[in-house]
């Protein structure tokens, strides 16, 4: 840290403490070349990470196209709006709290997955058909096997179907 009166490179702390919120820190240096003081403080940086696309493109976070993409997956099914801005705060939050400048897309489509599944099985299930690229229906019956619990077979059997039902049901219209 330069000293910002002389430009002197050798500054040292002699004070240091923690603001009263405890999310930032006030430091009192003092400069080596012209002895005098000033004050820095360091904060948390929570900035939205960059998303890096498949292709190797960079693009700013679109809220707006997280939200179109989770209201196609929830389409018909019984979830509030409120609720699902909450996940999409929760999806923001972490990728904030991840502390990188820049992440894949796929993380995004990672956390959306996690929120889904929280939110709506149904939604879950329509968004990983896409997202996972679940393109024959072997693929698919063997993601919605993944979903159920192997030690309730009988339950899972008639909870696969019930999932499937409701797929089907939905594409119409
Ligand atoms: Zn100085």
């Amino acid at each position: 840290m330069r000293c910002p009166f002389c430009q002197g490179l050798d500054t040292a702390v002699i004070d240091s403490r923690a603001s009263q919120d405890g999310f930032s820190i006030r430091r009192r240096r003092s400069c080596a070349q012209c002895g005098k003081r000033f004050t820095t403080f360091e904060r948390v940086e929570l900035n939205m990470p960059f998303i890096i696309k498949r292709t190797g493109d960079k693009r700013e976070y679109d809220r707006d196209k997280v939200r179109a993409s989770m209201k196609l997956a929830l389409r018909k099914r019984p979830v509030t709006n409120e609720r699902l801005e909450e996940a999409i705060g929760g999806i923001e939050h972490e990728l904030r709290t991840l502390g990188e400048r820049e992440v894949p897309s796929s993380k995004v489509g990672e956390l959306v997955l996690r929120e889904l599944k929280k939110l709506d099985l149904i939604a879950y299930v329509r968004f990983a058909s896409v997202y996972l690229s679940l393109d024959s229906p072997a693929a698919f019956e063997q993601f919605i096997k993944g979903l159920i619990d192997p030690a309730k077979t009988g339950k899972a059997t008639a909870k696969s179907r019930s999932v499937l039902a409701a797929l089907k049901s939905g594409n119409g219209s």
